[in-house]
């Protein structure tokens, strides 16, 4: 992820970590601010659980959000590539596996990159 992992508060200006409750500085209460940080997470994992459920229409709504919240998660393109590929648009999870490529270049978890380069083969093959 390049995320960075602090941002200034809004108090302060200090550097606070984005899950932070308060602030370490000046003792802020930014727990609406760390709640907002978290729910791109809590959506990614709710659109994973709603897939595995065969949930497709949940899963795409839940990973729109999140993408909105984070338009740099390159895992939640490439879920909602595969999503895309499974509910047949294939033109959209081309283009989902095009924007996860994007940010994974740029990113430290290309791991699974190799992966989806061959789905995508298998898209352009349909
Ligand atoms: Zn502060």
């Amino acid at each position: 992820m390049t995320r960075k992992e602090t941002y200034a508060c809004p108090t302060c200006n200090g550097a606070v970590r984005y899950h932070a409750a308060v602030c370490p500085k000046c003792d802020a209460d930014l727990g609406a601010i760390a709640q907002l940080n978290e729910m791109p997470d809590v959506l990614f994992n709710t659109a994973l659980e709603a897939a595995r459920k065969g949930q497709l229409l949940e899963a795409i709504e839940n990973l729109l959000v999140a993408i909105h919240f984070r338009p740099d998660d390159a895992g939640a393109w490439r879920l909602l590539g595969k999503l895309c590929g499974k509910s047949d648009s294939e033109k959209s999870a081309q283009e989902c596996f095009a924007m996860a490529l994007r940010y994974e270049s740029s990113s430290k978890d290309n791991d699974t990159c190799g992966m989806d380069m061959s789905f995508l083969k298998k898209l352009g093959n349909m």
